[in-house]
């Protein structure tokens, strides 16, 4: 895997493990077909497959959010009708949403979308 797309992707799958979710099989897969992205596909045992993708130009931290949130996508989708989608879920609203990846001074971080409270540095769940 492209080695930016790979370090933006470790702190998510570090998640997920600890999760207990079995993470996704990343296949290669130039598919933006833009020299400023690293992309690939998230496949499913069942088949299915998402694309992911990071822009190079953007801070660490930003590629780190975005792949998690990309992530997440493919998660909810994965658990849907196997268990609770509201992964990972917000500590202080469990019955309500999940977290929200976004970049914040600096750090890629988990935050509650309804009051933006900082829940956990992504990759430290
Ligand atoms: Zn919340």
């Amino acid at each position: 895997m492209d080695e930016v797309l790979r370090q933006a992707m470790e702190p998510v799958l570090r998640d997920l493990r600890g999760a207990g979710v079995a993470p996704p099989r990343v296949e290669d897969d130039d598919w933006t077909d833009d020299a400023d992205c690293a992309s690939a596909m998230l496949w499913s045992p069942d088949g299915s497959g998402r694309g992911v993708y990071v822009s190079r130009p953007v801070p660490e931290c930003e590629r780190v959010a975005a792949v998690a949130d990309q992530v997440q996508e493919w998660v909810i989708e994965e658990l849907w009708g196997q268990a609770p989608t509201n992964w990972p879920p917000c500590p202080r609203h469990p019955d309500h949403h999940p977290l929200r990846a976004v970049p914040r001074e600096g750090a890629a971080v988990w935050e509650c979308p309804a009051d933006e409270t900082l829940i956990s540095p992504i990759g430290a769940l």
